[in-house]
């Protein structure tokens, strides 16, 4: 049987935090136990937020976690051209639009359909789904901007999209964790098959005017590219994974295994994110922490005591 192949897939738009060690660590772990292999991605299609310092201070912290993985790592700025040839073909199917509307006038129709009582619907992360632009926009308008340099997301038109794909997609969820002795589970390679519901998304972005793919696109691609046998990352991309699902049938690209693992949360109960200072590695490694302290801390559930 070929190896598993696991990935760590951080974008260098901020600092690590202890959330990325542990999946940095789980992943690490998961490929050892199994002997299987272990990559890093750098996830840097944001050109704007993603500068080479960052992802140079990404390896660092890294690099203080001593894990072994292979090199070169694949840095997703310079395969723009392949997720350019992924979308040329979901265009080719006809499952691609150009969608005009801003933010604001976003928010503008959705706050209006929420106080006239008709509640907009919001996607599984909480954010309005994208209306047709004919909703908000009168017809000369939308020529207009048409017709000139206005700025566009490139949208899946998720109903299409639905039609062609079916509505019976899955995923294979397996466990996510291998414990510290590294004895690995003996249901680790059992799935709970999910139900995947792509729809609750609305037509998602796959790139914008200046930015030439989105987070789905180039996720899809490169994990089917790069050999991705098991996806091994946190929860908070648990809904995200139908999407996913129904890219991949689209695109005719295999289906890995799912494992989505516990997050460490904050002290007020809320998920890290990068723009916290409190559990950056950094601050971390400046306030004394060792490596032992921090795999200590990150193999409890509660490392900073939030239910205790
Ligand atoms: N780049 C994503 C992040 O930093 C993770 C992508 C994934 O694991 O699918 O949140």
């Amino acid at each position: 049987m070929s190896p598993s192949v696991f990935r760590f897939a951080p974008s260098p738009n901020g600092h690590l935090h202890l959330g990325h060690a542990l999946s940095a660590l789980l992943n690490a772990r998961a490929a050892s136990a199994t002997g299987g292999r272990f990559l890093v991605r750098i996830e840097d299609i944001d050109q704007t937020r993603c500068t080479p310092q960052l992802e140079a201070e990404l390896l660092e912290d890294l690099a203080w976690l001593e894990l072994e993985y292979e090199r070169p790592v694949l840095r997703q700025s310079e395969h723009f051209a392949d997720y350019a040839k992924a979308l040329a073909r979901l265009e080719a199917m006809g499952l691609v639009y150009r969608g005009y509307l801003t933010r604001a006038e976003i928010r503008r129709h959705v706050e209006a359909e929420d106080r006239a009582g008709r509640l907009w619907p919001r996607d599984p992360d909480g954010a309005p789904l994208y209306p047709r632009d004919d909703m908000v926009l009168t017809a000369d308008e939308l020529a207009a901007r048409a017709a000139s340099d206005a700025p566009y997301a490139l949208r899946l038109d998720m109903a299409r999209a639905l039609s062609l794909a079916g509505q019976d997609l899955t995923w294979r969820e397996c466990p996510s964790e291998v414990p510290r002795d590294g004895a690995v589970p003996s249901n680790w390679n059992v799935p709970e098959i999910v139900p995947a519901d792509p729809g609750a998304w609305g037509d998602v972005v796959l790139a914008r005017k200046d930015t030439p793919t989105s987070y789905h696109l180039s996720v899809v691609v490169d994990d089917a590219r790069q050999g991705i046998t098991d996806v091994l990352r946190g929860r908070d991309l648990y809904a995200a994974t139908s999407v996913h699902r129904l890219l991949q049938s689209l695109l005719d690209l295999p289906e890995p295994s799912y494992r989505h693992h516990r997050l460490i949360l904050g002290e007020d109960g809320r998920k890290l994110s990068k723009s916290r200072q409190d559990t950056g590695l950094r601050a971390l490694r400046e306030a004394g922490w060792n490596l032992a302290r921090l795999r200590a801390a990150i193999d409890v559930f509660d490392p900073l005591g939030v239910f205790s």
